[in-house]
C-alpha cells in the first residue's frame, strides 16, 4: 500500500478559486449573437461558391519571420507580435495576418500547380498585442479572399467586388471604395526621395521627423495640426508611376467604373507595409467612420519572404466590426432554420427513451429541440411556448408503456397519437 500523503496534504494551502474572466482584449462570441456570425459565414460561404474562391484555412501558430519587418512591416508591428519558443525550439508567433501563411502554403505545397492562379477564402482570427484604448482589441476575426499566381487587374476588382456583395449581402448600404496606387519599385523610390525632400523644408511635428526618411509615407497619417495642411502641397504617387503601375491603375479604376462602384480615389491613402504595391483599396459604408473591409496587392511579399516572385492580391474585412454594425442596425436576419419539433418527455423510462426517438427524429432531418432537464410537464411546455417550433411532442409514462406518442399542433392545439415505430412519417406528414 502506497503511504498515505496526509502530511504533505495538511501544509499545502488552499488555492483560491480562478476568478471566471478572459485574458483583457480578447473576447468570447456569445450564443446569442450566433446567428449574426452564422449569417455571415453563410453568406461567406455561398458567395464564395459563386466567384468560385476554394477554402482554406492556415494555422494559428507560424515561423515568426513570416511577419517581421524584413517583409516590410514596421519593427513597432513585429514587437506586437504573440510570440513563443516550441518545444522544437523554433521560434513561432500567432498569425498576425493571412497573406502571409497563405503564400507560405502556396509555396509549401506547390498549390500553383493546381490552380493559376489560386483563388482562396478563408476566416478566423489574428492577433496582434495592441494598447487597449478606444475599444482595440488584440484578436480581431476576419474574412478573406485572395487570388495568388497573377499580378492581372480583373483579380484586384474580383476581390473588390466579392468583398463588396459580400457587405451588400448583409444590407449595408452606400458602400464605397477608397482607392490608391502604391507603385512599384521602379516608380516609387523616386516617388519617395520626391516626399522626402518636400517633406524636408516643412515644419513637421516630432513623431513626423522621426518617421521621415524611412517610412515618408506614413507622414500622410499624421493628424497633428501642424502636418495636415501640409498635405495638399505635397507630390501625390501618381504624377511618378511608372508606364506599368500607370497602365495597372487605370485598369483597375476602368473595372472599377464598369461595375458601377461608387469610388473615391485618394492620393493620400497609403499602406503601412512596405510589400504592398500598386491598388490599395478598403470599403467604406454610409456615415460609419471606420473601413469595413481593406486590402491591395502584394506581389513583393513572396520576393521578400522566400526568395520567389509570386503576385497575389487579397482583402479581408473586419468581421468584429460587421457584427457590431448589424447589430446596432438591427438588420433582419437571413434565412434561419427553425426547429421543426419541440420534444416533451415525462418520467424517467419516457426520458431515457427520448434520447433514441429524438436521435430517429433528427437523422431524418427534422430539428428537435428539447427542455428535457427540466422535470415537470408544466416546465417543459412553458419553455416550449418560446421555442416557436410547429410541432410539440409528447411523450409521457402512458405513452412509453403502450409504444406511442402524442403529437400536437402547437397552432390549432390539436393532438393526436401514433404509435412510435410511425413517429418519423406522421411527425413528417404533418411537417409538409
Ligand atoms: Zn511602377
Ligand atoms: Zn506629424
Amino acid at each position: 500500500m502506497a503511504p498515505k500523503a496526509t502530511v504533505k496534504k495538511k501544509q499545502k494551502k488552499a488555492k483560491p478559486p480562478l476568478e471566471a474572466a478572459s485574458v483583457k482584449g480578447v473576447a468570447d462570441i456569445l450564443p446569442k449573437d450566433g446567428d449574426w456570425w452564422r449569417d455571415i459565414n453563410d453568406t461567406g460561404r455561398h458567395l464564395s461558391s459563386l466567384y468560385d474562391f476554394h477554402f482554406m484555412e492556415t494555422p494559428l501558430l507560424e515561423h515568426a519571420e513570416l511577419f517581421t519587418p524584413s517583409v516590410g512591416d514596421s519593427p513597432a508591428n513585429f514587437r506586437k507580435l504573440y510570440r513563443l519558443t516550441t518545444e522544437e525550439g523554433e521560434e513561432a508567433a500567432l498569425r498576425a495576418d493571412l497573406s502571409a501563411p497563405i503564400l507560405r502554403s502556396y509555396i509549401e505545397h506547390h498549390l500553383g500547380y493546381y490552380a493559376s492562379p489560386l483563388k482562396v477564402y478563408h476566416f478566423g482570427s489574428v492577433a496582434r498585442q495592441e494598447k487597449l484604448d478606444n475599444g482595440k482589441r488584440c484578436e480581431v476575426h476576419q474574412w478573406g479572399f485572395d487570388v495568388v499566381g497573377d499580378n492581372d487587374a480583373v483579380y484586384d476588382m474580383q476581390v473588390i467586388l466579392a468583398a463588396m456583395e459580400f457587405l451588400k449581402l448583409l444590407k449595408f448600404q452606400n458602400l464605397r471604395l477608397k482607392i490608391n496606387t502604391m507603385g512599384c519599385k521602379v516608380c516609387r523610390p523616386n516617388y519617395r526621395e520626391k516626399l522626402k525632400a518636400y517633406y524636408r523644408k516643412q515644419a513637421v511635428c516630432e513623431d513626423c521627423k522621426e518617421n521621415l526618411e524611412q517610412f515618408p509615407l506614413r507622414l500622410f497619417n499624421c493628424e497633428k495640426e501642424t502636418c495636415v495642411p501640409l498635405k495638399k502641397d505635397a507630390p501625390i504617387i501618381l504624377d511618378h508611376l511608372c508606364q506599368a503601375c500607370n497602365n495597372h491603375f487605370k485598369s483597375v479604376l476602368e473595372l472599377v467604373e464598369d461595375n458601377g462602384v461608387l469610388y473615391e480615389p485618394n492620393p493620400y491613402f497609403v499602406r503601412e507595409k512596405e510589400y504592398y504595391n500598386r491598388s490599395i483599396f478598403e470599403i467604406y459604408s454610409g456615415e460609419y467612420p471606420h473601413a469595413l473591409a481593406g486590402g491591395g496587392r502584394y506581389d513583393y511579399l513572396s520576393e521578400m519572404l522566400f526568395g520567389r516572385a509570386i503576385p497575389g492580391v487579397g482583402i479581408a474585412l473586419g468581421l468584429d466590426r460587421i457584427v457590431e454594425q448589424l447589430k446596432v442596425h438591427n438588420v433582419p436576419l437571413h434565412h434561419r432554420e427553425k426547429p421543426r419539433v419541440f420534444f416533451i418527455a415525462v418520467g424517467e423510462r419516457a426520458k431515457k427513451l427520448s434520447v433514441r426517438l429524438m436521435n430517429q427524429l433528427r437523422m431524418s432531418n427534422i430539428g428537435v429541440v428539447e427542455a428535457l432537464g427540466k422535470k415537470t410537464l408544466k416546465a417543459q411546455m412553458k419553455f416550449g411556448e418560446k421555442v416557436d417550433a410547429p410541432l410539440a411532442l409528447l411523450f409521457g409514462q402512458k405513452e412509453a408503456f403502450e409504444n406511442s406518442i402524442i403529437i400536437r399542433d402547437m397552432k390549432s392545439g390539436a393532438q393526436e397519437t401514433v404509435m412510435l415505430d410511425k413517429l418519423v412519417e406522421e411527425t413528417k406528414k404533418r411537417l409538409k
